[in-house]
């Protein structure tokens, strides 16, 4: 009886175990209704309009304003559509976007998504009513789109921004800023709508005396410098940026003067606060740009896993071989990892997680190098014509590989990663 009695308690506590496990639980990888039509419908603009158009933008080496334009026209291009990408409170519809953009081609990616880039300086040192001002003239109007372009990096400052040469002057006198200096690599640069430009305003300070200024469109004193002739990525425009006694209004300063004049007096003093805010803000656009390589990733292993099952040798498909299917699914698993990454530091960035282990360079890190592998291996399943430019997969390879270098090479990355999870300042 006491047995029977016990038996009864464990079956009625299992039952209730299952029914418990029955209930939504607060984890899920399952994407909303939302996130799926906007996936869907960025993958159809990706398919239908970028892909086709991917290799004639490449040969020209010319930024692709008609593709600019129809983005622009569909909604997919402006300050509304990266408001509502931004607003999922998950933090995943900008990387699913991105992923399905750069699945179409990466250099029209870029030249769609390289506003972004002086968006986010916009957002992270801009107040709200510079945000209103700025953000709209990056993105243009739907009939006009303008591009617009963030300049940090400078010939002798790449890894080591900290030793920017750009110099921002306060003239008293006209409440101008006076900018001059020279940047390197910008893209977008010089035919940007609004530049927005990092220049140091206090040189003995490093990177705590650096801001962030908006150059409004037609400013005298900004000219474009030579465009660079690229490996990959060609349809987007980069080039260095001149300024020659730049001058802008007062109000051009991102944050505003009152918070600068705070923010040097705090530097001076030696005050160590502003640090963990400046490493958040690089961690949150990370798995944005991370979201960019996996698209590049995905397209290759698509492409390399068709190929391999029409290509005949030796009297079979080729994906009969496991030397082939083998390192298929190497290349699944390793995107399916990369995606795992840039979910999670994405989910953190919009829930205010602290980046304790650097989550969001571990994301932007493991995609660029898993895009270079995967792109190489899929030229090698291609065999030779992976090799030429009448197959898309060379050319996935050349844009790849951009992302072990550019928004923090890989170096640097695992800089960044080395000393949040040690807290030792590892050179
Ligand atoms: C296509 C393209 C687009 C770009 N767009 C922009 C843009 O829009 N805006 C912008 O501001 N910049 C842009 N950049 C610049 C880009 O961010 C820099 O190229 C990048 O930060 C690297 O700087 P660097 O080229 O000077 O290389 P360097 O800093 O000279 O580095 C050279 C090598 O040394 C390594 N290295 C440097 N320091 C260390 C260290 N401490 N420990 C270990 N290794 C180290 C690097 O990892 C790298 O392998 C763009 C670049 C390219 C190519």
């Amino acid at each position: 009886m006491e047995a029977s009695t016990s038996a009864r308690a464990k079956v009625a506590a299992a039952v209730a175990a299952s029914d418990a496990r029955a209930e939504p639980t607060p984890f899920s990888l399952e994407l909303s209704d939302d996130q799926r039509v906007v996936r869907d419908w960025t993958h159809g603009f990706a398919e239908q309009v970028v892909r086709p158009a991917a290799a004639e933008w490449d040969e020209r080496e010319e930024t692709p304003w008609p593709i600019i334009q129809e983005a622009a026209k569909i909604g997919l291009y402006g300050f509304e559509a990266i408001a509502q990408f931004w607003a999922d409170p998950s933090g995943l519809t900008l990387p699913i976007v991105n992923e399905e953009l750069f699945w179409g081609d990466a250099g029209i990616g870029m030249s769609i998504m390289g506003t972004t880039l002086a968006v986010a300086g916009i957002y992270a040192a801009g107040t709200p009513d510079q945000l209103v001002e700025w953000v709209p003239q990056c993105y243009g109007t739907p009939e006009d789109p303008e591009v617009a372009a963030f300049c940090v990096s400078e010939p002798d400052a790449g890894s080591d921004v900290s030793s920017l040469r750009t110099r921002a002057r306060y003239d008293e006198a006209s409440d101008e800023w006076v900018l001059n200096g020279q940047k390197a690599w910008a893209t977008n640069g010089g035919i940007a709508n609004v530049h927005v430009i990092v220049a140091s305003v206090d040189p003995e300070l490093g990177a705590r005396g650096q801001s962030a200024f908006v150059v409004p469109p037609g400013t005298k004193g900004l000219e474009m410098g030579t465009k660079v002739k690229k490996h990959g990525l060609r349809a987007s425009h980069t080039a260095d940026v001149f300024l020659d006694d730049c001058r802008l209004p007062g109000s051009c300063l991102l944050g505003g003067k009152d918070r600068l004049e705070e923010r040097l007096a705090r530097a001076r003093e030696g005050t160590r606060a502003k640090k963990q805010a400046a490493m958040q803000t690089f961690e949150l656009s990370r798995p944005t740009v991370a979201a960019q390589a996996l698209g590049v990733a995905r397209a290759a292993y698509e492409y390399a896993l068709d190929y391999a099952k029409q290509r005949v040798q030796f009297g079979r498909p080729i994906i009969e071989n496991q030397a082939i299917a083998f390192a298929l699914a190497d290349m699944k698993m390793e995107i399916d990892a990369v995606r795992l990454l840039i979910w999670r530091a994405a989910w953190m960035g919009r829930t205010g997680q602290a980046f304790d282990a650097a989550e969001g360079s571990m994301s932007k890190l493991k995609a660029g190098e898993v895009a270079v592998w995967v792109t190489e291996r899929a030229i090698q399943i291609l065999g030779g014509n992976g090799y030429t430019r009448e197959y898309p997969v060379e050319r996935m390879h050349r844009d790849a590989k951009i992302y072990t270098i550019f928004e923090g090479t890989s170096e640097i990355q695992r800089l960044v990663i080395a000393r949040a999870i040690s807290g030792l300042q590892i050179q």
